[in-house]
């Protein structure tokens, strides 16, 4: 028999029924249900990482976001949620009690949310729905490649969201200039990330999301390793707080086909690298 959570876990579409911006997702760094909010049917962003899942290729139905249809769909997909009404979706069926509940509200999408011009009015969008539906446990999830958090107009959106249970996932995949541009292809140096994540955590705590896999058939190297856990250190030793470091692999389709996931075990030694820098981690084999 296949392990429902197995399924709910894998089962990551940013399509939900014919919804235009918001989607449901059981996910295990969340431990429940994560309201999706794609602020980027465009689909653009500052990176084009190799592991990246959304499809480039086929253009997109829609292009701008519609404030008054993403709140009808946040809105209508947590009643649906809270009534229990979505468990009975083929999707969501075998999905066990402890994760039937709204951890919570994720601007996660097919690009990077801060550069979409409407990532403040949809910011208020959440902090309604979830304040109208009394989520109030619901944290308001920014997941960014982390290239404009110190643009005054993303930063004072954040600090609207740090007074409605507002957290950060940012992303950093590697340790090096030469690595990071093989992974993310960026268009931002590393160094601009890195100012950008200091910025940002010395005003709340942040999660780091980090991806690892082989490439080419080849691991991280250590060298690589040991100038990424540096860079954590060093983030801490600026005044950086880092709430938490997450440690994964790919898991999805991905953008080029010489990308493998890694063990478990390779995981988990990253993992201690950075648990020796200071900063807890956990892994998502
Ligand atoms: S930052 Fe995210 S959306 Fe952007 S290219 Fe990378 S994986 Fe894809």
């Amino acid at each position: 028999m296949s392990n429902p959570l197995k399924v709910a876990f894998s089962n990551h579409s940013r399509q939900w029924r014919s919804y235009r911006y918001c989607y449901p997702v059981v996910s295990r760094r969340s431990r429940g249900l994560s309201l999706g909010v794609n602020l980027n049917p465009d689909t653009a962003c500052n990176f084009d990482c190799i592991y990246c899942c959304v499809d480039r290729l086929t253009p997109p139905a829609v292009r701008t976001v519609d404030l008054a249809v993403l709140e009808e769909e946040l809105r209508a997909l947590a009643r649906a949620a809270l009534a229990g009404e979505l468990y009975s979706e083929p999707e969501f069926r075998e999905i066990p009690a402890e994760f039937r509940r709204i951890n919570d509200i994720a601007f996660s999408g097919d690009g990077e949310p801060t550069a979409s011009p409407e990532f403040r009015r949809a910011a208020e969008v959440a902090v309604r729905v979830r304040a109208e539906l009394g989520l109030l446990d619901a944290k308001i999830i920014t997941i960014t490649d982390a290239c404009f958090l110190k643009r005054p107009a993303v930063a004072d959106t954040l600090a609207f969201l740090d007074g409605h249970r507002g957290e950060i996932w940012a992303k950093l995949d590697a340790g090096t200039q030469a690595y990071y541009e093989l992974v993310n292809r960026p268009s931002h140096p590393l160094e601009h990330v890195l100012e950008n994540i200091l910025f940002a955590a010395r005003i709340r705590p942040l999660v780091i999301q980090s991806i690892f896999m082989r490439i080419r058939g080849e691991a991280p190297p250590p060298a690589e390793l040991d100038a990424y856990a540096r860079r954590i250190e060093v983030l801490v030793a600026q005044g950086a707080r880092l709430s938490l470091v997450q440690v994964y692999t790919i898991a999805r389709r991905t953008a080029v086909d010489y990308v493998e996931r890694l063990s478990a075990d390779e995981l988990e030694s990253i993992a201690q690298r950075v648990r020796r820098a200071g900063v807890p981690a956990e892994t998502y084999p």
